[in-house]
């Protein structure tokens, strides 16, 4: 293969990855006035076309990615919650000032109830009914925009919700360079300090030089990267965010047309998230319901770290009795608060088990510090991997405010 060498001016950051945490990062350097070049393996998309680009991580496990600009962002609801901040103390994380901050930058507010659907609201007021703690998700979606299509996770086709892709673009604007198609095969370091990154572009491989790196490649993609480049603990652990969705018959609720998971039930073990999946549907023998009859919510659950990511980037899970029995508990709740919204009991049934949001392949504390540098100086890390535990929760918040953590720190 021919080598490219390249050296842009004399000073350069390299963001690799622009999903939740390489975006925003590569924003916040660039508009403090930093050289930010982006490194990107996918394309730059409209947001309505981002659905083509998903992949599965693995094949033992359903567990999805996408491989575009803005990463899974592309297709998240845009939920929006705090995690970990009082459990990051404990590794000398403080996300205080930070995550009011990011919070008003993507405009995190719960939805107005013009946006909160008829199958949302009947899951509120069942599970307020039962005792169960309800409040409307916390989202970072524009409504004046945004035409309840309930399509948030195919790339919204009205772009009324924030990605990574808008902080890209704005990172652009402040003068950062964006290299899309540019697969990052390694980090390259001399006497321990980071002096380049090679990629491969159509073919080519590049090699540009870099006085500092972040890797913000996602749970899987970081930790092939930090192999190849030498540290070869990262992926020795895994979590993904376990979840299920369970559902069953309602006439006519046409839930699968609203803003999906605008309502929340925060359990002890679990959260509870009004979730329309049309794998419901084959699990009732009658073939005259139709996907406007269905109501179903999704239970996810933090689950331990047990599990790798093997040679070839497959992840291999271990399921403890704990990950088990969270979701016992949330699938049992949750087929109380269908049956009390008025769901055909008879009808309720689940779909199988997956991954949602992959985490804790180079844990703080463990592969990166509490400034989430690697051994490698200058090598940082800024994504789902650093993350010590599984929030059981959406995770986009928290990694949003660990980049700006991050971007005050290498700002000085
Ligand atoms: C359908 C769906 C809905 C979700 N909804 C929510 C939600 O509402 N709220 C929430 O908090 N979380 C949600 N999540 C999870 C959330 O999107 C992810 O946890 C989060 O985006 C992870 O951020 P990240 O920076 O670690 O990785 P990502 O956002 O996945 O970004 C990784 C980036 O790195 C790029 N990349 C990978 N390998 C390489 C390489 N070798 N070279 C260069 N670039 C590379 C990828 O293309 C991508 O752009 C959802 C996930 C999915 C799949």
């Amino acid at each position: 293969m021919i080598t490219n060498y390249i050296k842009i001016g004399d000073y350069m950051i390299i963001v690799i990855g622009t999903g939740a945490g390489g975006g925003l990062l590569a924003r916040e350097l660039a508009i403090k006035g930093l050289p930010v070049t982006i490194l990107e393996k996918g394309p730059y998309v409209e947001s309505k076309d981002a659905f083509n680009y998903y992949d599965n991580y693995s094949e033992d496990v359903d567990l999805l990615t996408i491989t575009c600009v803005g990463g899974a962002t592309i297709v998240s609801m845009a939920n929006m919650v705090r995690a970990l901040d009082k459990e990051l103390l404990d590794y000398d994380v403080d996300l205080s000032e930070a995550y009011p901050y990011v919070e008003k930058l993507v405009g995190v507010h719960q939805l107005d109830d013009s946006h909160i659907g008829k199958g949302t609201k009947a899951f509120l007021d069942a599970a307020s009914e039962l005792g169960l703690e309800t409040l409307k998700m916390p989202k970072a979606i524009r409504e004046n925009e945004c035409v309840q299509c309930g399509k948030c996770a195919f790339g919204c086709p009205v772009d009324a919700k924030f990605t990574g892709k808008d902080m890209v673009d704005e990172a652009i604007r402040a003068g950062a360079k964006l290299i899309t198609h540019a697969e990052v095969t390694e980090v390259i370091s001399e006497n321990k300090k980071v002096s380049a990154v090679k990629y491969v572009k159509n073919g080519i491989e590049e090699i540009m030089a870099a006085d500092k790196v972040i890797l913000a490649a996602g749970a899987i993609g970081s930790t092939l990267i930090l192999r190849k480049s030498g540290i070869e603990d990262a992926g020795e652990e895994i979590f993904f965010d376990p979840f299920v969705s369970v559902g069953g018959y309602l006439k006519d609720i046409q839930f699968n047309t609203e803003v999906q998971m605008a309502g929340l039930v925060i359990g002890k073990n679990f959260v509870l998230s009004p979730h329309f999946s049309s794998f419901i549907r084959a699990n009732i023998p009658n073939d005259n319901v139709t996907d406007g009859d269905i109501l179903s919510i999704m239970v996810k659950t933090p689950d331990d770290c047990k599990g790798r990511v093997d040679e070839n980037g497959d992840v291999v899970k271990i399921n403890t009795i704990h990950d088990i029995r969270y979701l016992a508990e949330g699938v049992a709740t949750a087929g109380f608060i269908l049956e009390k919204a008025g769901v055909d009991s008879t009808t309720i049934g689940s779909t199988v088990y997956r991954g949602a949001h992959p985490g804790g392949t180079a844990p703080i504390g463990k592969i990166v510090d509490s400034n989430l540098e690697t051994e490698i100086s200058n090598l940082y890390v800024c994504d789902a991997s650093v993350l010590p535990l599984s929030p059981g929760k959406p995770p986009i918040l928290t990694i949003l405010a660990l980049s700006k953590r991050l971007a005050d720190y290498l700002e000085n």
